[in-house]
């Protein structure tokens, strides 16, 4: 290989780099690849796109330098930009008191917290390099034949990294890339971090109407598996619906669905966490999210939960009674209302967040970048095209529950989300995600809750002050006073 001709230098030769290269090649992109481990380099690559160093691999790539980390998030990340820096070209000017940064780009395509990469673009940008966080998502499979690509940072590097972005991401089924400039900073980590929040509140959704069709109405994996496909065909359309179906329709060896046998037990990783972190640092109400991870947190403690069982008691094995046909569709009702009212939470807080760190976020480009193709439209095409539309049409609308059609979406599932949370509640079966939707629309609903009794005790006990408005209408206040 000539020197100077590789397109983009990746370091990570495990199993997203080793695919995100196959995908690159396959898309006519030179790639030259490193691994701390050298012997990968050499088990992987046979022609002569492999780096034997840091150096040997910076001095192969065109100008300026591209290069792209995909390793284990956090300390690795910050030892390989170290390394590289000496191998790499600066360059930084100013235009009036404005910095003009033109050298050289690393790109950190790793699950990467936000904080860091927010870190690191600075911290680069100080020293002359451009710094780009990428989300990337859709695993393996994804990062080999089409993954969601969220990239953020130095908005100078996006010109020089659009094409192979947006030529190697997923693609919708009219063609768009699953892949735009998400903003400065942090912001592509950070979006990717609520895609994954979402994922966590949309896999909670499901499993609580796994419980309700098996433990109130009782049905069989098999006929839940039915019901699944049926949705599946509908506007629930995903595929995590379609997986789900799957997985109660897989028999084990002795016949039995295998779903029955798996512990109730559910890990994480921590971007769900990470999530609901942010959101009660932004003082957003993202209580889908929060419940999910609670929810998690929850299973885990199964021993507790058994002792508990024996001493606690309440509702149990009690059955719906009434027409269960019509119950099944308030079901899915149910869960389509969730589904609008979590994703309404994290557009809140993508909102909130970019007013906090001074990002200019283009959602409706986010919900296009979430669809991720056909590949792995984990959170619904059909769903993130209306998200998609919502912002088209109206780009400062302030929450998605105010959009015309997911308004209407929502009103018409309201009745029947009613029946399912209340129901459930009373027959004891644990609903956290969907009852803390509803509760979550009511509040945001009403122009005169409950608050004043709280300020007035926090004026009580702590002289915090309160205000009382002169006209006391719901939405009209005109003059505030303060006592
Ligand atoms: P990984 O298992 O997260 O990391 C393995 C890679 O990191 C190897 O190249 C390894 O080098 C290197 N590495 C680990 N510790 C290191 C250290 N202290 N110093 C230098 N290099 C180190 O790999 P992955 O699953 O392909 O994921 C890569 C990144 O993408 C991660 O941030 C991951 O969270 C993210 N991601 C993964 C998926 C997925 O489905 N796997 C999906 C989206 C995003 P050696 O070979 O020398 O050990």
């Amino acid at each position: 290989m000539q020197n100077c001709s590789g397109d983009i230098g990746l370091i990570g030769l495990a199993v997203m780099g080793q695919n995100l290269i196959l995908n690159m090649n396959d898309h006519g992109y030179t790639v030259v690849a490193f691994n701390r481990t050298v012997s990968k380099v050499h088990h992987f690559l046979e022609n002569e796109a492999k780096a034997e160093s840091i150096q040997d691999l910076c001095a192969k790539l065109k100008r300026p330098r591209k290069i792209m980390l995909l390793v284990k998030a956090g300390q690795a990340v910050d030892d390989f930009i170290k390394q590289i820096i000496p191998f790499l070209e600066k360059g930084k000017f100013y235009f009036g008191k404005i910095l003009i940064v033109v050298g050289d780009i690393i790109i950190d395509g790793g699950n990467s917290h936000f904080p860091d990469s927010v870190r690191r673009t600075k911290e680069l940008e100080a020293q002359g390099f451009l710094f780009v966080g990428a989300g990337v998502s859709g695993g393996e499979e994804g990062a080999r034949y089409g993954p969601s690509l969220m990239p953020g940072g130095s908005p100078a590097a996006w010109p020089h990294l659009q094409k192979l972005f947006q030529d190697i991401s997923a693609k919708t089924s009219s063609g768009e890339p699953c892949c735009d400039w998400v903003g400065e900073g942090g912001s592509g980590h950070y979006v990717k971090m609520v895609h994954n929040g979402i994922e966590y509140g949309d896999m909670q959704i499901i499993s609580e109407a796994y419980l309700i069709l098996k433990d109130v109405v009782g049905l069989t994996a098999d006929e839940m598996g039915d019901i699944l496909d049926e949705w599946n065909k509908g506007e629930l359309n995903s595929f995590l619906i379609e997986i789900t179906r799957d997985i109660l329709k897989f028999k084990d060896t002795d016949g039995v669905p295998l779903v029955e046998k798996i512990r109730d037990c559910a890990g994480q990783k921590g971007t769900g966490k990470w999530t609901a972190v942010s959101a009660l640092d932004n003082g957003m109400p993202v209580t889908l999210i929060g419940e999910a991870v609670f929810a998690r947190c929850l299973s885990a403690i199964k021993e507790e939960r058994i002792t508990a069982s024996t001493i606690l008691n309440g509702p149990k094995g009690l059955r719906f009674s009434g027409d269960k046909k019509s119950f099944i569709e308030d079901i899915r009702m149910a869960v389509f209302a969730a589904k609008i009212i979590s994703y309404a939470q994290g557009f809140m807080l993508l909102r909130e967040a970019a007013k906090s760190e001074g990002w200019h976020l283009n959602y409706g480009g986010i919900a296009l970048m979430w669809r991720g193709g056909c590949i792995i439209r984990r959170l619904g095409i059909v769903f993130l095209g209306d998200i998609t539309k919502a912002f088209q049409t109206n780009p400062n609308l302030t929450n998605l529950l105010l959009d015309p059609f997911f308004s209407r979406a929502v009103l018409r599932c309201t009745p029947s989300f009613r029946r399912v949370v209340s129901q459930s509640l009373l027959l004891g079966v644990p609903i956290p995600c969907l009852a803390s939707a509803l509760t979550f629309f009511d509040g945001y609903r009403t122009a005169k809750g409950g608050a004043n009794i709280l300020q007035a005790q926090r004026d009580y006990f702590g002289a915090h002050t309160y205000e009382v408005p002169l006209i006391d209408t719901h939405n009209d206040f005109p003059m505030k006073v303060f006592y």
